[in-house]
């Protein structure tokens, strides 16, 4: 099935995702972690690739996982950067061997040993090349990234939205969103896309944040900007990492509430592998309750 299917059923879609350990790490231990993310319902769970230095082997392995044992729908994501068109075709008929129809197409980010690493030399410098490479085979739902606040590398918002909208009429079914912390960028960029033409889905993601370390980390990553309100938390529960989780919590929760209430037609966790925080997350919501509330309502 392809997920954008899923989008047309006028429920609110809850996705997940989640990122395969690193190679020293057993495979199993992002299993357990579904085990519990399974009792949410998910509509679909997306794997990483390599992101965060997670091992790129295991992606296909933990998407074909999900949907074999656990009968949720799989998205494996699949970065360009680095990869040529042989290597792309092999991964998406490995996919294509374990019945995992939905790649997220992306870029990637430059490797951490080389800051200077010219894109322009590969065979796919954008995403936008990926997506080429991948609707050719005709059997693949395809999701890709948007950048509410501008990807870090392009100094205008309005020149992103140039690209992506490039982007999405190369074939995308729906777009997923980087993480942020205020919904009014959220809601702004929406319109901003709609007013350059983009008219897919674009489904907010939604990290919560629950240590003031990952937070900084994050920031540096990908600049997403911090109103007040997240910016008091983090100072007031700096050295208290038990307050600090559960404010971050409820935090996640409220942008959550907000999104759905203003009628999204999805939300997408970025789990970071952490269960009972997430299921908290959703239980707190009362508004995705195991993936069936009607949407808006
Ligand atoms: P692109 O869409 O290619 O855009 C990258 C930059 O190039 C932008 O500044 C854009 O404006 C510019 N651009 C695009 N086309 C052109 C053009 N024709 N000419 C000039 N400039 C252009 N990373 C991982 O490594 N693994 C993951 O699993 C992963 N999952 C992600 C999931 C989501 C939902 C998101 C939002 C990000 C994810 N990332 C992941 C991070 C992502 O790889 C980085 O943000 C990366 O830097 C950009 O990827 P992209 O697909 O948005 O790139």
């Amino acid at each position: 099935m392809k997920i954008i299917d899923l989008y047309k059923k006028n429920k609110v879609v809850l996705s997940l995702e989640v990122f395969p350990p690193r190679a020293n790490y057993p495979v199993e231990t992002v299993f357990q972690t579904i085990e519990e993310l399974k009792k949410l319902e998910p509509a679909y769970i997306s794997v990483t690739y390599g992101a965060g230095g997670s091992s790129r082997a295991r992606t296909v392995e933990i998407a074909s996982r999900i949907k074999r044992e656990y009968g949720i729908e799989a998205q494996a994501h699949l970065t360009c950067v680095g990869h040529d068109k042989k290597d792309i075709n092999s991964i998406m008929d490995q996919l294509l061997e374990e019945d995992v129809h939905n790649i997220m197409a992306l870029r990637g980010d430059p490797p951490l040993d080389d800051p200077d690493f010219d894109y322009s030399r590969g065979e796919f410098p954008y995403a936008s090349e990926l997506i080429k490479e991948i609707k050719k085979r005709d059997e693949f739902g395809i999701a890709a990234a948007a950048h509410p606040e501008g990807h870090p590398e392009c100094s205008r918002l309005k020149e992103d939205l140039f690209y992506l909208k490039e982007k999405v009429d190369t074939g995308v079914d729906f777009l997923i969103s980087q993480l942020f912390f205020d919904n009014r960028v959220f809601f702004d960029f929406v319109d901003r896309a709609r007013s350059t033409g983009i008219n897919c889905l674009i489904i907010p993601g939604i990290m919560p944040v629950l240590n003031s370390l990952q937070i900084r980390r994050i920031i540096y990553l990908c600049g997403a900007s911090m109103p007040a309100r997240l910016l008091k938390i983090v100072d007031k529960y700096e050295d208290k990492p038990q307050d600090m989780e559960k404010a971050g919590i409820e935090y996640a929760s409220s942008q959550i509430e907000e999104l759905i209430v203003n009628g999204m037609p999805g939300v997408h966790l970025y789990t970071m592998n952490r269960a009972w925080q997430i299921c908290k997350i959703v239980s707190n919501t009362g508004i995705i309750q195991t993936g069936s509330s009607e949407r808006g309502s």
